[in-house]
């Protein structure tokens, strides 16, 4: 079986064969480890593979791995990507450097109040429901600018850009087209309100190519790295 290090190094020569693909800089794409369910362990060998940001869904799990690696905190990002309740904004709002998953405003206010003076602004993005579905969290496309507008507002929080989840989709093509359509999102947000957002988070082990075709600024990667995860009661 490979090695964490193996596949990290795989992933970074299939990030730049995308961009080449895609007429773009190598290092317009970042990389942000997904390390949900993996161990500390898991979490420092991908460090020492040369990785600096990880991304947790669980707030507990995630604060939980940041105590586990206090003595790098200094040199790592960690970020929120998943699903963010209000009674959990004040841990997040102390612990964590990102939040991709705001969804409203409620929650970005919170955030903003709760975030330390000592810290600088959290960074955050609007998590935006692309493909509609019933099931997923996130703002609607019609919703999000009118948001987007009061986040960018919020004294203790930078608004980044926008983060999407798309359906699984089989094609290349069909792949391609929600990320086109939040990347289209993110432009018009910028042109109405005069922003200058400039992170779209998209893009996972299954359709991370079709992602930075379609202009991924942060991939998020997990199973593509660590190998599949353990599926909850299997
Ligand atoms: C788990 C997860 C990922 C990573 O998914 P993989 O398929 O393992 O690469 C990315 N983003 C979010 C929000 C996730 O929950």
């Amino acid at each position: 079986m490979a090695t964490i290090s193996e596949n990290i190094q795989q992933l970074h020569g299939r990030i730049e064969r995308a961009c080449l693909q895609a007429s773009r800089a190598v290092h317009s794409v970042t990389l942000l480890v997904v390390t949900k369910t993996f161990g500390p362990l898991d979490v420092r060998q991908a460090f020492e593979a040369g990785e600096h940001r990880f991304g947790e869904n669980y707030v507990q799990e995630g604060v939980d791995k940041i105590d586990a690696l206090a003595d790098l905190r200094d040199r790592i990002e960690w970020h929120m990507i998943g699903p963010l309740q209000s009674n959990k904004t004040r841990v997040v709002a102390e612990r964590f450097d990102w939040v991709h998953s705001v969804d409203r405003l409620k929650i970005a206010q919170r955030l903003s109040d709760q975030r330390p003076a000592s810290l600088p602004p959290l960074n955050v993005c609007l998590q935006v429901n692309i493909s509609g579905e019933d099931t997923k969290s996130g703002l609607t496309p019609d919703e999000v600018a009118e948001v987007a507008r009061q986040v960018a507002a919020l004294p203790n929080l930078r608004l980044r850009g926008l983060m999407a989840i798309p359906e699984p989709a089989e094609t290349l093509d069909e792949q391609r087209r929600p990320h086109r359509a939040l990347a289209a999102l993110l432009a018009a947000i910028n042109e109405t309100h005069g922003l200058a957002l400039d992170t779209l988070s998209m893009g996972m082990s299954a359709d991370m190519d079709a992602a930075i075709l379609e202009g991924a600024t942060m991939v998020r990667v997990g199973s593509a790295i660590f190998g599949a995860r353990p599926r909850p009661g299997g």
